[in-house]
């Protein structure tokens, strides 16, 4: 009887599965009414340019974006390198958002043994960060490296994340596709064609993310992006109408 089984109760009432995937609760919805040209942008791995270059140009266009988080090892704590957390925390006062992309920027396949562990304490080290310096507990995750696993997406989800980033060329159906493998577009090097291209993919119910790296990145050149290209990308999204949002921002819609 129904009754007796409050936790099979539950599990409906927050989970369901879709195309196979298992939906958080808190990422359902039929997402009918995204307009064309919604654009999410993301900035990966606390690179100390998207405080100094990337910060004041989203200010100036008034634009949304969502910054994942990491300490990357080996020299986090060198600072002409990496943004400090009261640098990040105050990304957070300005109004953007702060996402979880693990302490260690370990490949989530990694972990090995005792992986649920191991791959907790990664996720709960930025949410402790957060926490100590006044930014609201991460609601998104971008997996370092590109590298994706189910069992990553279990505890995820388990842990309360909402979307979990990828970086797949395509763009994004909110109300179709897995939330834990939500596509991102790398925007880096100087074939700007090819960024501009990804960003006139933005239809209705179809999301473009953009996914960026240090601008400039001088600790990854290989991600490397010149801040006068970022400018020229964020000028054709202003003079073009396009909306241009953080992740959660996206749960508006729902
Ligand atoms: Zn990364």
């Amino acid at each position: 009887m129904l009754h007796k089984c409050p936790f099979k109760i539950l599990s409906l009432i927050f989970l369901f599965v879709y195309n196979g995937a298992v939906i958080p609760s808190f990422a359902q919805g039929n997402y009918k009414n995204i307009p064309e040209k919604v654009v999410v942008l993301t900035f990966d791995d606390a690179i100390a340019t998207q405080y100094t270059n990337v910060r004041p140009l989203l200010k100036k266009y008034g634009f949304g974006a969502t910054f994942f988080i990491c300490e990357f090892p080996p020299d986090f704590s060198d600072k002409t390198k990496y943004m400090s957390w009261e640098q990040i925390a105050e990304l957070n006062k300005d109004g953007f958002e702060i996402a979880n992309h693990t302490q260690s920027h370990s490949s989530v396949k990694g972990y090995g043994v005792d992986m649920e562990k191991k791959f907790t304490a990664d996720l709960d080290s930025i949410e402790l960060k957060c926490e100590k310096y006044g930014i609201p507990k991460p609601v998104n995750f971008a997996y370092p490296g590109c590298v994706t696993d189910s069992v990553a997406a279990e505890i995820l989800i388990k842990k309360g994340y909402v979307w979990a980033r990828t970086c797949n060329e395509k763009t994004w159906n909110p109300a179709a596709d897995n939330p834990m493998l939500i596509p991102g577009f790398p925007c880096q090097g100087e074939d700007t064609a090819k960024i501009f291209n990804y960003i006139r993919q933005a239809k209705k119910g179809e999301v473009v993310v953009l996914l960026f790296h240090g601008v400039p990145d001088n600790v990854h050149p290989w991600v490397n992006l010149k801040p006068e290209l970022l400018e020229l990308f964020f000028r054709y999204l202003h003079d073009n109408g396009y909306t241009v949002v953080a992740l959660r921002d996206v749960l508006k819609w729902k």
